[in-house]
């Protein structure tokens, strides 16, 4: 390291962490991450399939020299989709070509592996929970650990998702709830024991709406589907509504009881879920939230655009906030705050589009008559490609 260049420090070994990392690592700058998990494989299941945009989480793939691995591995057929009312009619499917890449799907698991493999093993510090971010008179920044271990650095990044601990640092605004609740099932090897279910989804992932709900599966890439059952209940809904999550029979015919007007071919990805049954309450930071820069510390992914996952933007984000950032700081070498401003100027225009998105397409779908939303949503995508169509003409 030559004295000019920043110590860095990644807080977070999230996709967004793990990128920044890489892509500097690619320009030969270190930097060290910080991640609460003892270990790599901690956590088993890594979350669903993300698709993955050509001009954002593409981008950083391609920055961070892992195109080949990523096509590798991704599923263009993952792109299909299916829109039903709750009665069971199909009112919308799209089938995706061989070769689409424009948003292939890849599961979350599988990308993460690809970055760390990529990177130095010695560049991740496992087990280090970041209690707190302290800022010195230097302008550097001291990281105080659960484990009682101490660190310092010129720049901080704090990639530590939506309850970040660095966060504080520059902004006060705290995650806020979006009215929408998640319920998330799943159905292991649905070929092998659900068939009817399986043909259902088919090769990507599908969308039942309405009465202010969702029922809305995925198909990953290991054959195991990923439901994700929404409500528009409010604040406190998930600890008040008394569904027993621990008990798993208790807990399907609790839920059914929400859906008893609903096709019995959609609600039996609710009666043939797997015991793993997990509340997640949408929560989202303010839309358009920005701060003056502060030098010495920045924010990348959720920590800094927490957003509902309506737009199918955040991991994508997570990523261009990276390779972004990465970018700024090669290119003002030894000067951090230079980079921190460049960074954010672009990050915070880039953001508030999709922040707006992905809260507006959260109150069209899930909404009373979500169902015809997201057809009135997909038509008017269907007239936006047509006119890019002739305009390319
Ligand atoms: C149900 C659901 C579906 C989604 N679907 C999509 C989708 O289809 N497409 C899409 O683009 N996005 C999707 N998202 C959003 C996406 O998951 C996130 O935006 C993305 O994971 C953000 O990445 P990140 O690296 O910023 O944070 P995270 O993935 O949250 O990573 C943060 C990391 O920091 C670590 N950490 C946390 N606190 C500390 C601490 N104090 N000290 C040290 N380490 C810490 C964590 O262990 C973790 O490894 C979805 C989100 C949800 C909830």
């Amino acid at each position: 390291m030559n004295p000019t260049t920043p110590r860095i420090a990644i807080v977070g070994g999230g996709l967004g962490g793990l990128t920044l990392a890489r892509v500097l690592q690619v320009h030969g700058i270190e930097a060290t991450i910080y991640e609460a998990d003892t270990t790599r494989y901690v956590r088993p299941s890594q979350g669903g399939t993300l698709d993955m945009h050509e001009e954002s989480g593409q981008r950083a793939i391609q920055e961070a020299g892992l195109t080949a691995e990523f096509r590798a591995a991704v599923r263009p057929e993952g792109q299909d989709m299916k829109l039903f009312d709750k009665h069971g009619t199909l009112l919308c499917e799209q089938v995706a070509e061989e070769d689409d890449l424009d948003r292939p799907e890849i599961d979350r698991g599988v990308l993460r592996d690809i970055l760390l493999d990529s990177l130095d093993p010695d560049s991740i510090r496992w087990g280090k929970y970041l209690k707190e971010a302290i800022p010195l008179r230097d302008g550097r920044n001291e990281l105080h650990f659960a484990d009682g271990t101490f660190a310092t650095c010129d720049l901080l990044v704090g990639a530590d998702g939506a309850w970040s601990h660095v966060r504080p640092l520059v902004t006060d605004a705290e995650p806020e709830h979006s009215g929408v609740n998640f319920i998330e099932l799943g159905i292991t090897d649905v070929d092998g024991t659900q068939p009817d279910l399986a043909e259902l989804i088919g090769r990507g992932s599908l969308y039942a709406l309405g009465d202010n709900k969702g029922i809305m599966p995925q198909r990953n890439g290991d054959g195991r589907i990923r439901t994700y059952v929404a409500f528009r209940t409010g604040e406190d809904w998930l600890t008040a509504c008394g569904i027993p999550f621990d008990r798993p029979d208790e807990a399907r015919a609790a839920m059914l009881g929400y859906f008893t007007d609903w096709a019995p071919q959609l609600t039996d990805l609710i009666r043939h879920c797997d015991d793993t049954i997990v509340p997640r309450p949408i929560m989202q930071l303010p839309v358009g939230l920005a701060w003056q820069s502060k030098s010495g510390v920045t924010l990348i992914g959720d920590a800094a655009h927490l957003m509902s996952p309506f737009a199918g933007a955040g991991a994508n984000l997570a990523l261009l906030d990276a390779t972004e950032l990465a970018l700024a700081v090669i290119n003002n070498p030894g000067d951090p705050a230079a980079a921190i401003e460049t960074y954010e100027k672009a990050m915070h225009e880039y953001v508030l589009p999709m922040a707006e998105i992905a809260s507006h397409h959260l109150d069209l779908m899930i909404s009373p008559d979500g169902d015809k939303q997201m057809l009135a949503l997909l038509a008017q995508f269907d007239d936006m490609a047509a006119e890019g169509n002739d305009a390319d003409r």
